[in-house]
């Protein structure tokens, strides 16, 4: 214990992480947050006053303990740290660098009442890579055998977490995913520069010890239905396909050369590595001026890798204001330092094309702000007349995504939204189809790593007590 009062503890002030600096960081694909050391991180930790009612932990939808992780970082046991940590969360290495902390755990935490609050994401992150890098990670192991076999579609975060939870407690599991890599939007979203692949493939390897087997390039809803699946002899069916079919504009000229969804750019260059062709096999065309349409997480990332291939120009287009973009304040703000510039309150209206059907600019159309919409943000109102264009070969649609329908439509009997998200039971996860349980993005239409994982956690208790109750199973579900 340190010893210190909590007058003393409320001065400490809150510390950053060192970064790449801009214009360095701006030229390559290497991650820009460079973590705590030891001594900041337990300096950090000193910060918390261990509040008897934690508020911060209500704000984690897995309900990490937070005030004894970090407590304990604050003695030096990080190790012991890394297992309070994992009681709840499977995945911390990757929730420490991209769980939106402001609008969970951190903006709950007292501390921030008055001050900055405790750097709860970045201990977190520094706790995991610790005990990655100590070569001591705790290795989990499966439970003791079942009989039943869950397949889960799908290897998001979702996905993950529900094969890791329904391992653990001695079902069989077994992945199918489309891609050829697990990961979900954790690979071909989110860019390395955010989350290194070494991170991701390091916690991805508990799959491996808890047995779960993983189909890659399997499109469910394809040559393999949901109904195939149950005929295969598993006993449920965990689905987390998230939502991956990117919303397009509608305007004339989107089928132009040049103009890209943000989840086909990502896609190409996280996780096929299209900035290294032809080292590697993915192409990428892309000309001197970017313009990326959007202002949330989607069109961050898309922004800040375009800067990154070094064009002579990247802009962000947004129909709002700055105060209405719904990314992350800290993306943003990266995304400038790195040189992407921005028109805010600024709408395309048509993509122009030269006679090679290729991109070279895009008509916009100047906006206002009016009344509040359904989303609680001012709605934009276009100005008449305030049209003109923008020169660019290169545009890259962000404007969020719907689920995508190749399994939703090839399963009849499963309920769904008007806008086709998977309706289930909120406190069991399971659809309108005994057996089938559903969480993550495909039950929300978007939401967060850390939300998709809370949501899987609900459905693997859901699965087991099905299990349970069909199999007369005499079995006690112990969250993991
Ligand atoms: C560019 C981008 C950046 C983001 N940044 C952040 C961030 O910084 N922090 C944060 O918390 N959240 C972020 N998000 C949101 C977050 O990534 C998602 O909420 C989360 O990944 C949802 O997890 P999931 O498992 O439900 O779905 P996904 O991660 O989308 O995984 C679904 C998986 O299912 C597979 N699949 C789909 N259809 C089929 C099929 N028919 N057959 C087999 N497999 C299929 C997909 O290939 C994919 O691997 C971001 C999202 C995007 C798009
Ligand atoms: S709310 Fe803040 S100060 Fe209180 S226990 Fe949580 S992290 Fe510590």
């Amino acid at each position: 214990m340190s010893g210190l009062s909590i007058k003393d503890r409320i001065k400490i002030p809150r510390h950053k992480a060192p970064e790449q600096p801009p214009e360095v960081r701006s030229r390559n694909f290497e991650e820009v947050c460079l973590g705590f050391g030891l001594e900041e991180a337990k300096e950090e930790a000193l910060r918390c006053i261990e509040c008897p009612k934690p508020s911060c932990v209500a704000g984690c939808p897995v309900g990490i303990d937070i005030p004894r992780f970090v407590k304990l970082v604050g003695e030096g046991a990080i190790l012991e740290a890394a297992h309070v940590l994992k009681e709840k969360n499977i995945l911390p290495a990757i929730c420490g660098r991209v769980c939106p902390q402001e609008k969970q755990c951190e903006q709950s935490c007292v501390i921030g009442k008055r001050g900055e609050p405790v750097s709860i994401g970045k201990i977190e992150r520094f706790v995991a890579d610790f005990e990655r890098l100590s070569g001591r990670v705790e290795l989990p192991k499966p439970g003791a055998s079942t009989g039943c076999s869950v397949a889960i579609v799908g290897s998001g975060p979702a996905g993950i977490t529900g094969a890791f939870e329904l391992a653990r407690l001695g079902h069989r599991v077994t992945l199918f995913e489309a891609m050829h890599k697990p990961g979900g939007v954790l690979y071909y979203g989110i860019p390395r520069f955010r989350l290194p692949s070494d991170v991701i493939e390091s916690e991805l390897k508990a799959l491996e010890y808890l047995g779960v087997e993983i189909f890659k390039d399997a499109v469910i809803g394809k040559a393999l239905s949901i109904e195939d699946i149950f005929k295969m002899g598993y006993d449920s069916i965990l689905l987390g396909t998230g939502a991956g079919l990117p919303k397009m504009l509608g305007i004339p000229g989107e089928n132009l050369v040049g103009v890209y969804s943000a989840n086909e750019w990502l896609t190409r260059l996280n996780l096929m590595r299209a900035d290294l062709f032809p080292d590697y096999a993915t192409p990428i065309e892309y000309g001197k001026n970017i313009v990326v349409i959007g202002a949330g997480d989607a069109a961050m990332d898309g922004a800040r890798t375009s800067i990154r291939l070094q064009p002579e120009a990247v802009t962000l287009v947004y129909r709002r204001s700055r105060a209405e973009a719904p990314c992350r304040v800290e993306e943003l703000h990266h995304a400038e330092e790195e040189g992407v510039k921005t028109r805010f309150l600024t709408n395309p209206v048509r993509f122009i094309g030269d006679s090679h059907y290729k991109l070279k600019a895009i008509e916009v159309m100047e906006m206002a702000l009016g009344e509040p919409d359904s989303s609680g943000r001012r709605r934009p109102i276009p100005i008449e007349g305030s049209n003109w264009t923008i020169e660019c070969d290169t545009a890259i649609i962000a404007l969020g995504c719907d689920i995508n329908p190749l399994v939703t439509r090839s399963t009849p009997g499963l309920e769904l939204t008007k806008s086709g998200i998977v309706v289930v039971n909120t406190e069991t996860g399971m659809s309108s189809i005994p057996g089938l349980f559903a969480a993550g993005d495909v039950i929300t239409g978007g939401s967060t790593v850390i939300s998709a994982m809370g949501q899987a956690k609900v459905a693997a208790k859901g699965i087991h007590d099905y299990l349970v109750a069909k199999k007369g199973l005499r079995l006690q579900y112990a969250a993991v």
